[in-house]
């Protein structure tokens, strides 16, 4: 595993991928988990649904704002609600852009989406990995495969569990 000199990194979450005006947990503004992570489809959520109330994503949350999941949204966005599919398609962007360089960074095998999100399984799988492929340095070179978290939101423990 890949630890770095002093011990932190790599820490993916807080590499800066641009100025959204989002002050991560963190104390910066722009980190990558600011703008691709449940919490970030939440965020916009909330806010698209106080612009526009007629949205799905809020009638999936059984009306309540303050109900809104990360997976209200992208069940909205499948089933073409516009104000979901905006903000779904925007998490994409941003997930490929640092996905990307993460590639041109490290390198990896394969690239990994876990979490509650990657239950969207193709649905979020097929235009990440043609954004990434728009995005990539080496286009004719091989380079990682993005693939599902097969133990889901275990991962995580597991992962440390064997470390
Ligand atoms: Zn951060």
């Amino acid at each position: 595993m890949f630890n770095g000199s002093h011990h932190f990194a790599p820490e993916l979450g807080h590499i800066v991928i641009g100025d959204n005006g989002v002050l991560c947990n963190c104390g910066k503004i722009g980190c990558f988990e600011t703008f691709a992570s449940a919490t970030a489809l939440i965020r916009e959520g909330k806010k698209a649904v106080m612009k526009n109330s007629d949205s799905l994503i809020l009638k999936l949350a059984g009306g309540e704002i303050e109900s809104i999941t990360a997976k209200n949204v992208i069940d909205a966005a499948r089933q073409f609600d516009e104000t979901a599919m905006l903000i779904f398609n925007d998490y994409v962007k941003y997930l490929a852009i640092g996905i990307v360089n993460i590639i041109n960074i490290l390198d990896p095998e394969v690239v990994i989406i876990g979490g509650g999100v990657a239950n969207a399984g193709e649905f979020l799988l097929k235009p990440l990995k043609e954004e990434v492929s728009k995005n990539i340095l080496f286009k004719d070179l091989p380079y990682a495969d993005i693939r599902k978290a097969e133990l889901g939101n275990d991962a995580g423990i597991i992962g440390a569990a064997i470390l």
